[in-house]
């Protein structure tokens, strides 16, 4: 019924898998049936803390009954302590912009980038470079910079200037010019095969990065807010980008995006804003998300769950030597590279009719984000419907 009440009313934008759901508790949904489904997407990587977590649902109710929204216009608490708790968690001296979503987050990240052009070398440096196989998002801008030709059909030009995108980090530095502002990366690619670059070369462009005074962004949309094991990944990198960029994960599925920079003096009143972005309600739910992980992450819960969750996955390639080349991925941002013979698309078909919910990431990665607060039964649960499903079309 649904189904073409969508396909009537709804914009045809996406390839849809028509299940409703109904509830989720942790990493457990259940749809209108009643069958239930081991959730190792999260929303991609959104629901942080698991789905009808009562602690996060309780204080978003507590702040909708007193305030939604008022705007930016006034001093907005829970943003100012979420800004706080995030240079805190960082364990830097950052101030934050708030935005609704990643791509809003990275157009902040590259605004203030061409301001800080501007102000600091007169206006000469406004390019930024980016790497093939990244993404940074769908507005018009974010698509540029997103390193995949695909995504920059002639359908939607002209796009704006001064993007363009390289082999890889070692093709950075030939590629830098005097108008190069900054250079945009993930440390490990979400959508483009889960793929960690090397912490020496992350690092290496850093140091380089900085010697030349061209700003190092790193788009921890969806490696961000402990999804890399560690608060950020840069964290994990041990690297001070000039600007990180967060969404995902920060406020447990309520929409926000973030612009963390050490640059605090760059944007002035006028430069930058938003309506929706760091309002009472996602600010406060974003406040409710790091509480939980932060004592998730110090109990070392979270640091037990990554190891169980790898185990797993080693269990399951010994299982299927002749699907999986190579598992890959940090934290819980995880995958399987599967050999070019098999068909992706069959397999998280089978895993859906069985059961469990997997991604696709780059052109044959098998990717798992799974909440952060899984339980082990649900892995285990998890990992048994999927050694089911594999036998299957094996
Ligand atoms: C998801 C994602 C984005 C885009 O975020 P939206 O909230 O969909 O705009 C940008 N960068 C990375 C790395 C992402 O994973």
């Amino acid at each position: 019924m649904y189904k073409d009440m969508d396909k009537e009313y709804v914009l045809n934008t996406y390839a849809r898998n028509y299940v409703n759901f109904k509830e989720g508790q942790n990493a457990t949904l259940f749809d209108e049936s009643g069958k239930d489904y081991i959730d190792f997407t999260a929303g991609i990587g959104v629901v942080s803390v698991g789905h009808g977590n009562k602690r996060l649902s309780s204080a978003i109710a507590d702040q909708a009954n007193s305030l939604i929204h008022m705007s930016n216009l006034y001093l907005i608490e829970p943003q100012v302590k979420l800004a706080k708790k995030i240079s805190k968690l960082y364990g830097k001296d950052v101030a934050t912009f708030f935005a609704n979503s990643g791509a809003e987050a990275n157009e902040g990240a590259i605004k203030l980038a061409r301001k800080y052009g501007l102000k600091k070398h007169e206006g000469k440096r406004f390019k930024i470079i980016t790497l093939e196989n990244s993404f940074h998002g769908r507005t018009i801008a974010t698509v540029k910079a997103t390193g995949q030709t695909s995504f920059h059909k002639p359908d939607f030009a002209p796009y704006p200037e001064g993007f363009s995108f390289v082999k890889d980090i070692e093709a950075v530095y030939s590629s830098l010019d005097d108008q190069t502002v900054a250079v945009m990366v993930e440390l490990i690619q979400g959508e483009g095969g889960v793929l960690p670059f090397a912490k020496e070369e992350i690092q290496k462009l850093a140091s380089f990065l900085k010697s030349k005074d061209v700003l190092l962004i790193v788009d921890e949309v969806q490696t961000g807010v402990f999804r890399s094991g560690e608060f950020l990944a840069s964290n994990v990198y041990e690297v001070e980008p000039d600007i990180i960029t967060l969404a995902k994960g920060l406020a447990g599925g309520v929409p926000i995006g973030a612009v963390v920079t050490p640059h605090k003096e760059i944007l002035e009143p006028g430069d930058h804003g938003s309506t929706f972005g760091g309002n009472f309600l996602s600010t406060r739910a974003g406040l409710e998300v790091l509480d939980i992980l932060e004592s998730y992450k110090h109990s070392g819960e979270l640091d037990e769950t990554c190891v169980y969750f790898d185990k797993k996955q080693d269990e399951l390639q010994k299982e299927f030597p002749n699907i999986f080349k190579e598992k890959v991925g940090l934290g819980l941002m995880k995958g399987f590279q599967c050999f070019e013979s098999i068909d992706l698309s069959k397999l998280i078909d089978a895993a859906f009719s069985n059961g469990v919910l997997v991604l696709k990431s780059g052109r044959n990665t098998l990717r798992f984000l799974p909440p952060l607060t899984i339980s082990k039964d649900e892995i285990d649960e998890g990992f048994e419907r999927l050694k089911d499903a594999f036998k299957k079309i094996n």
